[in-house]
């Protein structure tokens, strides 16, 4: 089954940590820490409707002015996700430059900031081209189960790590697929459209199996219209798959809060992005800079039960030795490594 979610690195493995997801089918993607992000070009910032970030170390948020700039004048909404004190530094950030000639803009993009706090509060404020960039307070709302956003078609999940400061770690989880036998429509004389996707939607949501699914359509033999019932339509065109997970995983302390927390929220993923920093030799010096080695991060992936691990933002002074980074990971990955201390 293919998904619809496409993740990928946007740097190489000693760039700055940053996953890019697209989503086929639809315009539109997320993306997880904004670093350097100037391999990304312009049309697919454009494509971002959320973004998340880990923390606000410049390797992960410095990229946020890029996005700004490239979105500048146009009517759109981002919105942005970080931890504790996140909606104050998107504030700083914003308030460092001079927004003096933006009031007669024609479009107000607005970003909208979102700070997962420890208590489990999502606060929430937004940020209004027009208005200078202004922070203006919105309402927060709970977010103990650490779902940041709830869409049809998948959600993110948080989890707060250990990073000698506040970090998330991020599960971009796709809800279950409903896909049409287009066979079995041809079979039944029904057409193709729109409204198959309320058909999709009613399922999503739970409607009975008795609701009445009207389909009118209009060919050379005129105008036709049936009423079936969902629960027919259920059975004989509609066929379900699980959906896609992707974790995303950096800056964290090797320590049993940390892996328990990790453990939890990437559970099963089908791809585990994770920090792989250090090599082990120089696991005293990963702990000391709160970051993962390659046999931690192999260990946390084969521990989740990730089906694929993609390890990144390996140190620079490794350069040339990616090979090594990538064996010890594999070791430790396929349990051919002694379990990390
Ligand atoms: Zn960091």
């Amino acid at each position: 089954m293919t998904s619809i979610l496409q993740p990928f690195l946007v740097n190489g493995p000693f760039g700055d940590p940053s996953v890019y997801v697209d989503f086929r089918f639809a315009r539109r993607a997320l993306l997880f820490d904004v670093g350097d992000i100037q391999s990304l070009p312009a049309r697919k910032i454009l494509r971002l409707t959320h973004i998340f970030v880990s923390h606000a170390h410049m390797d992960h948020f410095m990229g946020l002015d890029r996005i700004v700039r490239i979105c500048l004048g146009r009517a759109r909404t981002l919105a942005l996700f970080g931890p504790q004190e996140f909606i104050d530094r998107v504030e700083h950030k914003l308030a460092a430059y001079t927004w003096n000639l933006v009031q007669g803009y024609a479009t107000d993009f607005t970003l909208e900031a979102n700070e997962w706090r420890p208590s489990g509060e999502l606060r929430m404020a937004r940020f209004r081209c027009r208005s200078g960039f202004k922070r203006e307070d919105l309402p927060s709302r709970p977010a103990a189960d650490g779902v940041l956003l709830d869409e049809e078609n998948f959600r993110v999940l948080a989890t707060l790590l250990d990073h000698r400061t506040a970090c998330l770690g991020f599960a971009l989880e796709e809800k279950q697929h409903i896909n049409i036998w287009k066979n079995r429509l041809t079979e039944l004389g029904l057409p193709t459209g729109p409204w198959l996707n309320e058909l999709k939607a009613a399922v999503r949501h739970g409607d009975p199996d008795d609701t009445k699914v009207r389909v009118h359509w209009t060919d050379r033999g005129g105008h036709h219209e049936r009423v079936i019932p969902l629960g027919d339509l259920r059975r004989d065109v509609l066929r379900f798959a699980t959906g896609q997970k992707i974790a995303y995983i950096v800056d964290i302390v090797y320590h049993a809060d940390n892996v328990q927390r990790v453990r939890r929220l990437a559970h099963n993923a089908d791809c585990l992005f994770i920090e792989a920093v250090f090599l082990h030799r120089d696991a005293d010096h990963a702990a000391r800079k709160y970051h993962l080695t390659t046999r931690q991060a192999g260990a946390l992936g084969r521990a989740c039960g990730a089906r694929r691990l993609v390890p990144m933002h390996f140190s620079a002074r490794y350069a040339g030795d990616e090979a090594d980074i990538y064996r010890e990971v594999e070791e430790a990955f396929s349990g051919n490594a002694p379990e990390p201390a």
